[in-house]
């Protein structure tokens, strides 16, 4: 031991330092804890014998490792997370961003931020994932479904403005696989009708529209690390960003409205209630996330630039194998004011120039060994807003454009991590599925 004057006392944030420190209540990870860890990531493969052989020299190692360092007792909120909000937030430009468990725990405190109460109306984009619409759901606020543009998949803005009431307190743009929205239309609407805009920018780390990054040109934006995203922290993760004072509050509201850097007299700290658009509100929830995640994104934010620009020529390569197949309505690329992300490659079929239509397609691609994304059907097809009372027929009705990609047109191509001869093999499979449905 030795190293307890230098331990730092650490609940939630810093307390100061101390011979005893307040981790000591908690338990470390140790040897054993971190190889386990190492065997998940890295399972053996077929000659287990030389991969027991390896895994205890690793452990060993790692007892060597620990004799000349220490264990970390900072799991949870420390300076990793620190760091790593400072690099996202100049990264993206942006004011403040907060670390959290997911991209719908951003939405949430957008929304809460934003004022939303129960009965406000909330208009959110036909093709999303659910995430997008749960958090007014859950405190009953009416959500009302927006048509999307036939050709990005966006939420189409004159569609909004036409289902804009009185009651709209929130509008959510959700950048289809990492295609920025139509947003100076989109923000237009808001200032206007005095709307706030939490934009979901779940498929949009490291975007661009005119200049600015995707997820920070809204009140609020929250962006997800989730393992099927372009940069992950572990599987699970989010970032909530904005630029409006509110951004000062958002590390307390990550945690219960928890105040360490202004305590009560005689105590650590102090539970505050949050303000946001038209008066206070508590959180009850918990957003937190670990150091572990943290070091994780720091560490993939290095190479971010390096797997968009990856992608982007996947999906180059993609529109430039279609260019000569009349069915296939290319993939929107990068333009002068647009840089995506190329989350997923956005795949349409002219159904006018073939037999069938996406699904006919979709059977084939897939017996012919690609995979198919299960993104994403409408938000009214499925059962949940029908069983909360909406009409979801009416709602169907209101979006053609979104019944016709679905039903029809649209569905997503992976780019990203494949291979070069997996990229080929899909370019060839999906040419072969589309001149065998030619009229
Ligand atoms: C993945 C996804 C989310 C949710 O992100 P989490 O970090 O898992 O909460 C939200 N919206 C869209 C469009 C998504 O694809």
């Amino acid at each position: 031991m030795g190293n307890e004057k230098k331990a730092k006392s650490d609940f939630r944030y810093d307390t100061g330092e101390a011979k005893v420190p307040w981790a000591a209540v908690g338990e470390n990870l140790n040897t054993d804890d971190i190889s386990e860890i190492i065997k998940f990531l890295i399972p053996a493969g077929e000659d287990s014998a030389a991969y027991s052989a390896q895994l205890n020299k690793i452990k060993q190692q790692l007892t060597e490792l620990v004799k000349l360092g220490n264990y970390s007792t900072k799991l949870s909120l420390g300076n990793k997370v620190k760091e790593l909000e400072a690099k996202v937030a100049k990264f993206l430009g942006v004011k403040y961003a907060c670390f959290i468990t997911n991209a719908t725990a951003g939405f949430e405190i957008g929304c809460k931020f934003s004022g939303l109460k129960p009965g406000d109306e909330v208009i959110a984009p036909a093709i999303t994932f659910l995430s997008t619409i749960n958090y007014p759901l859950t405190i009953g606020a009416k959500v009302v479904i927006a048509d999307v543009d036939p050709v990005t998949l966006n939420m189409d803005p004159k569609d909004v403005e036409k289902k804009i009431t009185q009651k709209t307190k929130v509008i959510i743009p959700v950048h289809i696989g990492g295609y920025p929205c139509d947003m100076d239309a989109i923000m237009k609407l808001a200032k206007k009708h005095n709307i706030m805009v939490v934009e979901d920018a779940a498929h949009a780390f490291g975007g661009r529209y005119k200049g600015k990054s995707i997820g920070a040109i809204g009140d609020f934006g929250s962006f997800s690390f989730h393992e099927v995203k372009n940069i992950n922290s572990l599987g699970e993760g989010g970032v909530v960003v904005t630029n409006s004072d509110y951004g000062k509050e958002f590390f307390k509201s990550r945690f219960g409205g928890f105040d360490i850097a202004n305590p009560i007299d005689k105590w650590l700290y102090d539970v505050v209630a949050l303000k946001g658009e038209g008066g206070h509100y508590t959180t009850a929830g918990n957003h937190s996330s670990t150091e572990i995640q943290a070091v994780a994104l720091l560490s993939q934010l290095n190479r971010l630039p390096e797997i968009i620009d990856i992608r982007r020529k996947n999906a180059e390569y993609l529109n430039e194998r279609f260019k000569d197949v009349k069915a296939i309505i290319p993939c929107p690329l990068d333009t002068e004011d647009i840089k995506g992300t190329y989350h997923l490659y956005l795949f349409q079929l002219n159904p006018d120039k073939v037999k069938g239509d996406i699904q006919d397609f979709k059977k084939k691609v897939m017996e012919k060994g690609v995979v198919q994304i299960p993104h994403f059907a409408p938000l009214y097809r499925f059962t949940f807003l029908k069983q909360l009372g909406y009409d979801t027929k009416a709602m169907q009705m209101s979006c053609p454009n979104a019944e016709k990609a679905f039903l029809h047109t649209f569905t997503h191509l992976p780019l990203y991590p494949l291979t070069n001869e997996q990229l080929k093999y899909m370019a060839d499979a999906v040419i072969e599925s589309v001149n065998e449905m030619k009229k």
